[in-house]
C-alpha cells in the first residue's frame, strides 16, 4: 500500500472510533509513517464508488 500523498510506505493499523451515542467500534485502516496520513475503510470505499461514477458525497475539507 502506497500513500496517495507522499507515496511512502503505509502500514495497516487498527483504529478505534467513538460515535456520538457512545458506541465504539474498531476498524482497520492504513497509516502512513512518513506524513501521518490515515486511510480508513470508509474513505477507501468512497473513493472506489467515486471512481466507479457514483458520486454521493462531497469531499470534506478539514
Ligand atoms: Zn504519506
Amino acid at each position: 500500500m502506497r500513500c496517495p500523498k507522499c507515496d511512502g510506505m503505509m502500514f495497516q493499523e487498527r483504529f478505534k472510533n467513538l460515535l456520538e451515542d457512545s458506541i465504539s467500534f474498531s476498524f482497520r485502516g492504513w497509516h502512513c509513517i512518513f506524513c501521518g496520513a490515515i486511510l480508513d475503510p470508509v474513505i477507501l470505499e468512497n473513493r472506489t464508488k467515486l471512481s466507479m461514477g457514483e458520486e454521493k458525497e462531497e469531499a470534506v475539507k478539514k
